[in-house]
Formats: C-alpha cells, structure tokens, sequence
C-alpha cells in the first residue's frame, strides 16, 4: 500500500501544543490560517484563562442574562452535553473548585508556589445551576457559579478547526491537535491517521510509545500525571470530581477515548477520570473505545480500543 504525503504544521495555541496535518501539503498555508482563525475566536469566546474573554465577563456578572457569541453557545452547549452525558461527572460548575485547587493560572506558572493550601470540600453548584438557552443564545449564571469550559472548549477548537482547515484546502483530510485533543476531518490517508498514545502531549514521537491508526471522529486524553503540582506536601491535579470538590482520586491516571467527535472524546476522557472503576461499564454502554492506564501504569483496554499496530521508530 502506498502513503499519502501529508503537510504537518507545529505551533503553540490556547497554552498547549497545536500540530495541523492536511493531505494536501500545497495547501498547508491556507489550511492553517483558517485553523488558527477559528481556534483564536474559541480563545476570545471561552477562555477562562483570560480576563477579556466573552466567558469571563459573563462569569464576572452573576445573575445578569447575557446574549452570547454563535461560539460561546457552543462551547457552552458541548459543557453542558458533557454534563448531561456523564451524570454531572464533567460539570462546567467546577471552575471556582479548579482555582481553589491552585489551578488559577497558566500551568507553566505554578509549580513556582509550593505553599499549603487550605482544601476545603468546596461546593460544585452544578450544571443545572447555569440557565441556558441555546436556541436564544442566552445564559446567566447564579451568584457562586463560575463557568469553567476547560474539559470541553480545547476540544472544540480541534473540532472546528480541522473542520475549517478541511474546508480552506477543499479536498483530502485534516487533522489538529490540541494538547493531544485531536479532531479528522474528511478522508483519511490511506493509512489511516497513525496515532501515539501517550500520557504526556508533549512526548516526541520517537518515544517508544504504542501508535493506532484512526480514520474519522476525534480522540482525547486526559491525565493527572501532567497537569499536577503540590501544595504543602498534597499533591494536586486538574481533574475535579464535581461530587467531591476535590481533585478526583479513581484508579485510573490517564483515559484516552475514540468518539464520534473531539469534544465527545474529551467528554469521556474526562469522566472516565471522575468515574473510575464505573467508567469501564460506561464506556461500553456508550461504545467508546477507552485506553485506561490504571495507577502501576498497567494500560487496560476496554470497549474495542485498537491493539496497538505499527511501532514508529
Ligand atoms: P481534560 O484535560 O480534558 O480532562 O480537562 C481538564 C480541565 O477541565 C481542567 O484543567 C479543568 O479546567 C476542567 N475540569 C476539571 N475537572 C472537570 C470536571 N469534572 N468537569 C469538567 N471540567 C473539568
Ligand atoms: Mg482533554
């Protein structure tokens, strides 16, 4: 079988790594202006990272109803799907439990305080706190709620950018990748898309790290071995179980899941997380393919989940 040539792209978005590839590298340049352009509008739309974002003014203003972006009700709209999805196991409420975790900045700037921290089980509001109104764009959020699109908005931006990089070179596939949130779009090489699972986004592809090879939807994973730091001898990470208010404690250090879409992926990553050991019978029921590395680094693959295939070297 032959190979398709492809184009591949490397930068930095929204905090994390971003890597484009399109099977028609002519067009690489056009596929990643029209990438970065919808990625930068999610930034400006959801980003809770940035006191200018539209979300940050809305969770600024509690009990006033704001009309919102074509963007931020859809970011809000797949926050609030994950919610529902998942039992409230990813609930967009966990924003204020995040910053009280020590979570309120860049990750690149926190290992620097290592002071102890006071942690209280803080309260989730829950999802069903947030009024919302899709169709109408609206949504207000109670006094004590801050909305947190973390778990679903970085996903997104996958989506829609591969989406819009497919669209700018007109034929062929487009893959992005968001911190190893990866979205397809349209044809596969003939290969299919050769993915490294790995827990860290930031590994190098020679790592010798299992690959698959995917056609079509979006894969996601999530960890609490990279994201997490230590206050006052605990140690933390980014992943809250709304139930608790605390950083969740189940068996399994990473979740990479293949769905439908990026941000459904994300979704179940996430709460494969939250859920823990209940996670596998979720999965299955919800047919998605679920690669789980448990706490001794044992890899358990459930609900279909590819055996690895081709080694890159
Ligand atoms: P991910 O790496 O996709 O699992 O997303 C983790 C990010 O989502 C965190 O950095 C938080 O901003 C946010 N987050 C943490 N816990 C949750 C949760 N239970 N539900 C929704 N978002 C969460
Ligand atoms: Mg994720």
């Amino acid at each position: 079988m032959s190979t398709t040539l492809l184009g591949i792209v490397d930068d930095r978005a929204l905090g994390t790594n971003m890597r484009l590839i399109v099977t028609r590298p002519d067009r690489l340049a056009d596929a990643k202006a029209a990438a970065d352009r919808v990625i930068k509008a999610i930034d400006d739309a959801a980003s809770r990272f940035r006191d200018d974002s539209e979300l940050s003014r809305v969770n600024r203003e509690p009990g006033r109803q704001f009309h919102v972006s074509a963007l931020l009700a859809r970011a809000l709209a797949a926050g609030l799907r994950g919610a529902r999805l998942t039992g409230g196991a990813v609930d967009p409420t966990v924003g204020s439990a995040v910053r009280l975790a020590g979570y309120d900045r860049d990750f690149a700037d926190i290992p620097a305080d290592t002071s102890p921290i006071q942690l209280a089980v803080s309260h989730v509001p829950g999802w069903r706190a947030i009024l919302f109104d899709e169709r109408a764009r609206t949504v207000s959020v109670p006094r004590g709620v801050e909305i947190d699109l973390g778990a679903t908005a970085k996903a997104l931006a996958s989506d829609l950018g591969a989406a819009a990089a497919l669209e700018a070179v007109g034929s062929g596939g487009a893959l992005v990748s968001l911190g190893g949130d990866i979205a397809l779009a349209g044809e596969a090489p003939l290969d299919g898309w050769a993915v490294q699972t790995s827990e860290d986004s930031n590994a190098s592809l020679d790592d010798d790290e299992e690959t698959i090879s995917i056609e079509s939807g979006g894969i996601a994973t999530s960890s609490t071995t990279v994201r997490r730091w230590t206050r006052g001898g605990t140690v933390l990470h980014h992943i809250i179980d709304p139930s608790t208010g605390l950083p969740a404690a189940g068996p399994w250090r990473t979740a990479s899941v293949i769905a439908a879409t990026c941000v459904d992926a994300n979704i179940a990553s996430t709460a494969a997380i939250v859920m823990g050991e209940s996670a596998v019978a979720w999965l299955a029921k919800h047919r998605l393919p679920a690669r789980l590395v448990d706490h001794d680094g044992i890899v358990h693959r459930v609900s279909g989940w590819p055996e690895p295939s081709t080694r890159l070297r």
